[in-house]
């Protein structure tokens, strides 16, 4: 087979996380009674006059700064005309059209930064994010009244984030997925729960025979709603497209689909073109004409985004690069972590308690992350008083193993069992005097030069202290002893 090289776009849609939908105050509520939430606008009935939603304005313009989008003061709604039978009304409102006079979304040309693993750093353009209404739901089963339709969706408020044709490959594609997801996270404009469908993926893939001949003819692959599916389609995709090259055959521009069982993609249509939706100017509203100054006050509140919170946890808290990383990735844990570490008196060694011992808890627990019991400050004290003495390291992983199964304080757990860390060298020494007794052939030999037998003695007397003598006072002992 050729070597090719592909040329890879997303279009992400995301739900915006309003209280109510795009252009009626019906709630957001999708996972309820079926249609629960409805009302004439999102149902489309003749006369019903849809009005914006002016938080799912403010997301999107917030996302749109998050995502170094210029963002149009001006932007325009328009129709777009095709029959579904979860679309009641026939036509959707949204802000894209084909033709340039109709082409104002309110965020347009952006970009985002991703790293690679080997450290790279890439930019990715963003074309433009436009809003639009989401259609209802179809629900089949078996029963005998057949399909079932449930409108609570329709009219819910989404964001579309379209992506330049920048990137190289599916990794590069799964990372840019995987950053515009966080930001959605940090910004707060989505859920972005892909269990829940609250964020979508789309792929559009061509390849080319080298790095600067022009673009191939794309396939766009829809709902790819995991990070494994967008890498293992893509892939997919570009072999099927190999293969039909290297055979002297042409790529059909196309929709299709992934399967994940046979690891294939197939066509599901024609690719349609933006003339078939006969868009217009959506006639039911004006444009949507922003305030410079909403857009600053949007500007000056913008949360913190995942690239400066990793730099500031690594010149704060004086965590590693790879920690910082791993604490920044998900935004509940970012949040978790950055409260902890304020009281933590040594945040480098809180960051390994949350990396190594918190989050290894977590994926056994159902629920997740948001499930945990251990409170922010709980941790921070259990490392505090690690690095105070009062217990030690050894200790410390039983009362962490408590406050995670039961979510109580370390304090409470330590005088309850009675944990405090010996530090009284007198008794220390009694029961080190004690194993040495016991073991005088042994400690003979280690006397003798034969080091390795330490750890035994120290596991004895750690034993026979029931874990709380202080290790280092263990160890000096032992060696002066040695010496007598
Ligand atoms: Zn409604």
């Amino acid at each position: 087979m050729s070597k090719y090289f592909p040329v890879i776009g997303l279009e992400i849609h995301c739900q915006l996380a309003t209280r109510t939908k795009m252009f009626c105050g019906c709630e957001v509520e999708v996972n309820t009674e079926p249609n629960k939430h409805v009302c004439p606008v999102c149902l489309g009935f003749p006369g019903a006059m849809p009005v914006p939603n002016k938080k799912a304005v403010e997301y999107a313009i917030r996302l749109g700064l998050a995502l170094n989008c210029k963002i149009d003061l001006n932007a325009m709604w328009t129709r777009k005309n095709y029959f579904y039978p979860d679309l009641p009304k026939g036509y959707q409102i949204t802000q894209t059209g084909g033709l340039p006079i109709y082409d104002h979304p309110i965020c347009g040309k952006g970009w985002l930064d991703i790293t690679l693993s080997d450290g790279t750093v890439r930019r990715i353009g963003i074309t433009r994010i436009h809003m639009e209404e989401d259609a209802g739901k179809l629900i089949h089963d078996m029963s005998p009244t057949g399909s079932h339709f449930d409108a609570n969706r329709c009219g819910t408020p989404l964001c579309e984030i379209v992506t330049e044709p920048d990137i190289r490959s599916p990794e590069e594609a799964v990372l840019t997925f995987k950053k515009i997801k966080q930001i959605l996270e940090y910004t707060g404009v989505s859920h972005a729960n892909m269990e829940n469908g609250n964020i979508r993926c789309d792929g559009n893939i061509s390849i080319r025979p080298s790095e600067d001949a022009p673009f191939g003819t794309r396939a766009e692959i829809k709902n790819l709603n995991s990070f494994t599916n967008l890498e293992k389609a893509l892939t997919a995709e570009m072999l099927l497209q190999s293969v039909t090259l290297d055979a002297g055959h042409e790529v059909v521009q196309c929709t299709k689909r992934y399967d994940p069982n046979a690891d294939k993609t197939t066509m599901i249509r024609s690719k349609e073109d933006a003339p078939d939706y006969k868009y217009f100017p959506e006639p039911d509203m004006v444009r949507l004409v922003t305030d410079p100054a909403f857009v600053e006050e949007i500007r000056r509140t913008l949360p913190e985004l995942p690239d400066a919170r990793r730099a500031r946890f690594i010149k704060d808290y004086g965590v590693t690069e790879y920690d910082a990383q791993v604490l920044s990735d998900e935004h509940n844990v970012s949040e978790w972590f950055d409260q902890a570490a304020k009281t933590c008196k040594n945040p480098k060694m809180l960051a390994n308690w949350v990396i190594s011992e918190l989050l290894r808890g977590v994926k056994e627990l159902e629920g997740g992350f948001d499930a945990i019991k251990v409170q922010p400050e709980h941790l921070s004290r259990l490392v505090n008083i690690i690095e105070d003495g009062t217990i030690n390291g050894k200790i410390a992983k039983q009362v962490f193993a408590d406050m995670f199964a039961t979510g109580k304080d370390p304090d409470a757990i330590v005088k309850e069992k009675g944990l405090v860390q010996i530090t009284d060298s007198g008794a220390i020494e009694k029961v080190v005097r004690d194993v040495v007794a016991k073991n005088a052939g042994q400690f003979a030999e280690f006397k003798g030069g034969k080091v390795a037998l330490k750890g035994f003695f120290v596991g004895q007397v750690m034993k026979n202290s029931g874990g709380k003598a202080n290790p280092k006072m263990v160890n000096d002992i032992l060696d002066r002893l040695a010496k007598e």
